[in-house]
This record gives C-alpha cells, structure tokens and sequence, in this order.
C-alpha cells in the first residue's frame, strides 16, 4: 500500500477517516482524523493543492474537484451571513482495497471570527448509517438536472470564458447495460444511473460539465491541455463510478477534443459517440479517442448496411475457394469456401468488413445460407460431371449456433442437391463454450458432419475444449503457427500440439501455411494436410476448377 510509502506510518482503528491535504512545501500533512480544519489563508495563496482521505489501509481518494469548489466559495475575509451551515454537502460511496464499500458524504463548514471573518474551513467526511444510506437512495429520483440544451448553452459559456483553453468532450455509457436491468432489475438499473448523476455533480470541478442524454448516456466536457490530462480525466471518474453496490458492469468512453470552438458542438458529441462505438464490443478497453478513420469507417457501415440486401438478391457475395493440401502428397485434397463481396463500383471487399458486422445485425444468417448453397451447388456440379469431388469447408458463424433453425438448413440444402454429408465440413470458430452453442454443435455432429474447429490456437481455452470435444478436425490458426515457428520453443510447442492433438485422435488442419520450410515442419510433427498462400490463394470456383481439374 502506498499510503505508509507516501506519508509515514499512520495508525488507523478500523472506522476512522484521516484526512491530509497537500502542502506545497511539505508535502502530505495529516489535517485531523475524520475532521479537516483548513486555514482559510492557506486555500487564498494557492499552498493547499490537494486533499485526500485514507482509512484503514486504504487509500478514498482524492478529492480535488471538491477543494476546486471550496476555492470557489471562500473568500477569506469576507463575512458569511449568519445561519450559513454546510455550503457542500453531498453523499458518495467508495470502495476500499478489500473490495468493500463505504458510504460517506462530505460537508464543508465555515469557522468565523468575532467579527464573521471566514478564517477556516471545517471539513468532515462521516460516514454514513446504513439509515442514511437508504433515505439518501429513497431521496434520489432521476433526475436530468442538466439538459442537453442547457449543456450546449454552458459549455458554450465556459469555452467563451476560456479562450485559451483546449476542451474535449467525453462520452461514455454502461456497456450491455441492458442485461444490468435483466440481470438485477430495472431499479437497480434507475438506481445506478441516479447515483451516477449523483457522484457526477461531486466529481465535475471547474470548467467542467456533465450531462445525461439518454438513458445509460453520459456527456462530459472538460479542459484539457494534454491528452494524459483527458486519460487522467476518465480514470477518475471511471474508477469512482465503478463497483456501485459491488455489482459488476463496465463503462466504456469516448474522447473527441473540439478542434473548433465556433463550430456546432454536435459534431464533435457524434465524434465522441463514434469513439466510444468503436469499442464497446472490447472487452479490453474502456477508452478511445475519436479518430478520422471512426468517421470513415462508419460511413462503411451505413454503406454496408443500406446495400447488403441487395448485394444477396444481385449476387454480388461471391464463394471463393482456397484449396487444402496433402503435403506429403502435394495433391488437393479439400477447399474452404471464403465469402468475397464483388460490388460492381467498389470492386471486391474483404469479409472482415462485412462479416463482423453481418454477425452483429444478423444479416449473416442470409448471407451464409447463400454461400452454403453455393459450395453444395459446386459439390453437385462435380458429382454431376463424374470427377472425384472434394469436400469443402463452409464458415459458421457463432451466432448461427444459437439459432437451432441453421442445422435444418444445412440438411435441407445438402438433401436438395444430393450431397453425401462428409462432403461438407463445418468450420467453427474456438472461443468460450457456452451452452446454447454446445447444444448447436451437437445436434450438427448427430447430423453427419466434419466438424472442424477453427482458428485453435488464437483463443485462451484450447488446450481445454480438446478434453471432450464434438470436433474431428482441429484448424491451426495462422498467427498461432506464424508466432510459434520462428522459434526453437515455439516449434517444440507447435510440435507437441500436434502430436497430441493426433494422440486424441482429432486431425490437423494448418492454415495460413506460406513457405515450404513450414510445410516441411508441419509435415514432420504429423500434420499433413495444410491451407495457405504457399499453395494458393482463394480464387474463383471457375479458377479452382481449371486450376485442380477437380471438375
Ligand atoms: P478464416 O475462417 O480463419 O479464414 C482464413 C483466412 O486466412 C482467409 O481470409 C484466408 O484468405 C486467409 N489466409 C489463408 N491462407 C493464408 C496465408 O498463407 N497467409 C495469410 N496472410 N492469410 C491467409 P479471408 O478470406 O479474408 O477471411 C477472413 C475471415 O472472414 C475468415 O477467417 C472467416 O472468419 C471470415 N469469413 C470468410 N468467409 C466467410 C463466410 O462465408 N462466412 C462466415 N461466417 N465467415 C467468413
Ligand atoms: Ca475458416
Ligand atoms: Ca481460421
């Protein structure tokens, strides 16, 4: 704990408040356990420049925002009219290192001389009887103190009283805070955004705004000189808005600085909007900075999303093959069916622009029944002209496994064009089991198909979904074997995977083989069939059937 490093040992029992504040010569100075006296005089020449409370081997916090507002207040010297009590008063929880909660609120007293001369400052930080606790969440409707059009009016205010200053904006929500209501009720969802807007009000300071826009949206506004200041900004209060009633749920925020202070402040709400966007399916950031590609990328997908019905009923999605082979062999022995958006003025883009998207929308069930029917079309199309006919391998997405209605497609499509089910392997995607997609697999391994698991080796759970696994083929992911073969420990792990993965009895697929040397690896550890640009790259069906005479 950093506290004892910071300020020397500090003797706590086990409820009690200590309360420091930051002087500049010396530095952290105990100001009173649970009460706070601060000399007036010290807040006018600037020496108080931060104040901060500790418990019990913890460490509240600090509490800047709130010394900014008693600064506003005070005026040493003056009188303050008799019968002023508290002029800051506000309630907030906290969350100590244990990973428990206290309630405290804080409030500010003026102590006045003979004549009513401010000359300190009293401040206590008590904490709060469970009593309090629920008079105070009783007393707390939703409140929309600050609407966006009163936002607009001060920000506005604030920027024109600050010409010298850069501002930013900030927006951030409550990622998936849908399933925060489904999973512990609507008022405890009510209950969150007040307390949100609550601890907002205490931890906005000067120049500094918030506001609600729609139910689990927030806005901020706050000056800034670098962007550390902005990332700094966001810690602070993501970390005090975090962890209400120790429940778990995640904020995700997005910065847009206002390049142009005379410009509509919309534009830039939107560009924080985007940025936050960006990120809410990452379950690794919480924090992004709006960029120009942002705005590029989201025209791609309003372009996307306004063509895409269209582009099924023109054909425009195109089934690409990518040949697999036998090493040894150097023979084909299969293809992966691979989507390709052929748009007649764009030329072809790339599934990972579309397919991440397709699987959120839902347009992917669609277009991946097309391509399906596409490989038994081609399937049917060997059988017919009388060549021996390899199978071919078609992506399904996560999302289709859910839906149980995917596995009678496949049998419809494999039953209307006559095709033996071994000649159509199923490709998924390794990522955490979850059951409805336990389920999916299942009833498509019941079905008769290969079951291929795809990209292993790029997910945390691996080695683990091997134990009792529905696949057959296991698919080594490109980046796994590219990461691993450059080294002598990665090749030794590669090798082992291998090795056992055939011990269980599953086979091999390695993708995104590029060289010989790899090939020759891979072949050598007993993995023998392999995909990759070092024998070809997904081409067109007319192409693959000249380029193999598989047809
Ligand atoms: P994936 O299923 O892992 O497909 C393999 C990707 O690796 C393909 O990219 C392929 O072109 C690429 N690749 C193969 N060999 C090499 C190599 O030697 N070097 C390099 N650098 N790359 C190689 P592609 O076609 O861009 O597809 C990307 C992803 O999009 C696929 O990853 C798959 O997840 C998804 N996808 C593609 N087609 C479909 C589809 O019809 N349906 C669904 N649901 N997803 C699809
Ligand atoms: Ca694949
Ligand atoms: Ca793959």
């Amino acid at each position: 704990m950093k506290i004892n490093e910071e300020i020397g040992e500090v003797l706590l029992s086990e409820r009690s408040v200590l309360m420091l504040f930051w002087d500049k010569n010396d530095g952290w100075q105990v100001a009173g356990n649970g009460d706070l006296s601060i000399d007036a005089a010290l807040l006018k020449n600037e020496g108080l420049e931060g104040l901060r409370a500790v418990v019990k081997d913890s460490d509240l916090g600090l509490f800047d925002a709130f010394l900014e507002r008693v600064k506003e207040n005070v005026e040493v010297g003056e009188t303050v009219p008799s019968g002023t009590s508290s002029f800051f008063d506000a309630a907030f929880h906290l969350k100590t290192t244990d990973g428990s909660f206290r309630y405290h609120k804080i409030e500010c007293h003026f102590k006045t001389d003979e004549l009513g001369v401010v000359r300190k400052l009293l401040v206590r930080i008590p904490e709060l009887e469970a009593e309090d606790v629920y008079r105070l969440h009783l007393a707390q409707v939703i409140t929309n103190d600050k609407n966006p059009s009163f936002f607009n009016q001060e920000a506005r205010a604030i920027m024109d009283s600050n010409p010298d200053k850069n501002f930013a904006l900030i927006q951030f929500d409550v990622a998936k805070f849908k399933m925060i209501n489904e999973q512990f009720g609507e008022e405890f969802g009510d209950e969150l955004l007040d307390y949100f807007i609550h601890t907002l009000k205490l931890l906005c300071g000067k120049d500094q705004l918030y506001v609600r826009l729609t139910a689990d949206v927030f806005m901020l506004l706050t000056p800034f000189e670098t962007k550390d200041d902005i990332s700094r900004f966001v810690e602070y209060i993501n970390s005090n808005l975090l962890g209400y009633k120790g429940i778990p749920y995640r904020l995700v925020f997005g910065v847009c600085r206002i390049r142009d202070k005379s410009a509509n402040l919309r534009k830039f709400g939107d560009g924080a909007a985007l940025a936050r966007q960006s990120i809410k399916n990452d379950v690794l950031t919480h924090l992004a900075f709006y960029s120009d590609e942002m705005k590029e990328s989201a025209k791609m997908h309003k372009f996307i999303e306004d063509s895409m019905e269209n582009a099924l009923q023109n054909h425009e999605f195109v089934m690409y093959l990518q040949p697999k082979y036998s090493i040894s062999r150097e023979k084909v022995i299969g293809a992966e069916a691979l989507v390709r958006w052929v748009h007649p003025e764009r030329g072809i883009i790339p599934p990972m622009e579309f397919v991440p998207l397709f699987e959120e929308n839902g347009f992917i069930l669609k277009m991946d029944a097309y391509i399906w029917e596409e490989a038994c079309k081609a399937i049917r199309d060997w059988i017919d002209r009388g060549v021996e006919p390899v199978p071919i391998s078609v992506n399904v997405s996560r999302r289709h496994l859910k839906d149980r209605l995917f596995v009678d497609i496949l049998n419809n499509l494999t039953h209307k064009y006559g095709i033996p089910k071994h000649l159509l392997e199923i490709e998924i995607t390794e990522t955490i089991e979850e059951a409805a997609v336990k389920e999916g697999i299942l009833s498509l391994k019941e079905s008769g198909y290969t079951l291929l698991m795809d990209d292993f080796g790029s997910g945390y759970s691996s080695l683990n979904m091997l134990k009792d696994t529905q696949f057959d083929v296991i698919k080594i992911d490109r980046i796994f074997l590219q990461d691993f073969i450059s080294s002598e420990r990665g090749r030794n792990i590669v090798e082992h995977t291998i090795r056992m993965t055939r011990a269980i009895g599953l086979d091999l697929v390695a993708e995104g083989v590029e060289t010989k040397e790899q090939a020759m690896f891979l072949s050598s550890c007993g993995c023998d069939m392999a995909q990759g640009f070092y024998y070809a790259k997904p081409m067109t069906l007319a192409d693959f059937n000249m380029k193999y005479s598989v047809g």
